[in-house]
């Protein structure tokens, strides 16, 4: 591995202080491909890259394929134009109501807090506001009020539950987080804060105790975060999560299928069955949207039903996280349908080996019913 000078591997900040940012600084990490090489030059004026040295260091030093590798470093397929390709497919732009905030389900709304990440994901699906070098959702100024966007939350007592995403949150410092934590929390009707964020996998040295101290003084908090590939389940991955947990804060995941990374049943298996040994729920499978400089990593929903069927009923259920397509009209779940209604009340439904049956039964047989015996 190699030794930045003043870099303290155990501390976030420093981390992020001595981020790979440079192709010759990548080159310190990995034998950098022609396509990685032309890829960052391209980037230049495009797309931001950065790379955390805890990331780096998952990486394969010669193979380009590597999952961590593809995550993490440009790659040229990001500036082919790819039909139906949108930069906002989700519709932030559509529903949002203030500089961060995003209305877009009845009872629940996000808030952009900030477009800055550990690790810029070449696969983000918010990749025009967090790594396109011209544009983005809101206006930059950190210092912009926030005012408005609380304002927002506090006149629609329908929301009750409020997530901060981004980019990541946790990119900002204790301080900066509990603001605007606790500013929700003086919001009655807010009934649980939900924090969207990589940094378990990307730089797991930034879930310190101090930061859980801080965070579990506003409980309920849960923590969405997005492992993609077992390799991300580290020791360091392990105890960060399990540092969240002791502080009551319960940690699920959400992966995004991506192809070459995760799109086969083995991969997707040992990823789910290895986030429940470290105790984090695989909550979303999310489709891979077809986001400018992004669609090359799509597979077919046909592939990821053929990945869930695999996985649905041959291991624990709660191991099989929901299939979904992100949509402007909302989440739409992409399960294979395994009921198929025939009558009032009467279906037919198949199991996970494709066996199927009538319910209720239609010639339910006679239970034998045993004479007692003396
Ligand atoms: S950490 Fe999340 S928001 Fe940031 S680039 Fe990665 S996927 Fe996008």
């Amino acid at each position: 591995m190699p030794i930045r000078q003043g870099l303290i591997w155990g501390d976030w900040r420093s981390q992020l202080k001595h981020s790979i940012t440079k192709l010759d600084e990548l080159k310190q990490w990995v034998e950098v491909s022609e396509q990685e090489e032309q890829a960052i030059a391209a980037s230049k004026g495009k797309y931001r890259w950065r790379i955390t040295p805890y990331y780096a260091s998952l990486m394969d030093k010669t193979d380009p394929t590597c999952p961590i590798r593809q995550q993490a470093v440009p790659q040229l397929e990001e500036f082919v134009p790819y039909p139906g390709a949108s930069v906002d497919p989700v519709g932030d732009t559509h529903y949002r109501k203030t500089n961060r905030v995003v209305h877009k389900y009845p009872d629940r709304c996000i808030m952009l807090v900030t477009d800055d990440c550990a690790v810029y994901c070449r696969h983000c699906t918010r990749k025009y506001h967090t790594t396109d070098v011209g544009g983005t959702y809101f206006e930059r100024s950190e210092a912009l009020s926030w005012e408005a966007d609380f304002d927002y939350i506090a006149s629609h007592p329908e929301i009750r539950d409020v997530l901060l995403t981004g980019g990541d949150p946790l990119t900002y410092d204790d301080l900066r987080l509990e603001f605007i934590i606790s500013r929700l929390r003086e919001i009655p009707h807010v009934e649980i804060v939900r924090i969207g964020s990589r940094y378990p996998v990307l730089l797991p040295q930034r879930i310190t105790d101090e930061l859980c101290q801080m965070l579990e003084k506003y409980h309920p908090i849960w923590l969405n975060t997005h492992f993609n590939h077992p390799k991300e389940i580290t020791p360091e991955a392990a105890a960060a999560c399990d540092r969240l947990l002791r502080h009551g804060i319960p940690v699920q995941n959400q992966t995004v299928l991506l192809k070459g990374i995760n799109d086969d049943t083995e991969t997707m298996r040992a990823l789910c069955t290895g986030l429940l040994k470290i105790r984090v729920r695989p909550y979303y499978l999310y489709h891979c949207d077809n986001v400018t400089g992004v669609s090359h990593f799509a597979t077919s929903i046909e592939k990821g039903r053929e990945i869930m069927n695999n996985l649905k009923g041959y291991t624990t259920g709660f191991a099989v996280p929901e299939y979904i397509l992100t949509t402007e009209l909302g989440k739409v779940p992409l399960h294979e349908q395994k009921v198929v209604q025939t009558a009032p009340s009467e279906y037919i439904v198949e199991n996970y080996e494709r066996k199927v049956l009538h319910w209720p039964p239609v010639e339910a047989e006679e239970l034998a019913v045993p004479s007692p015996t003396a």
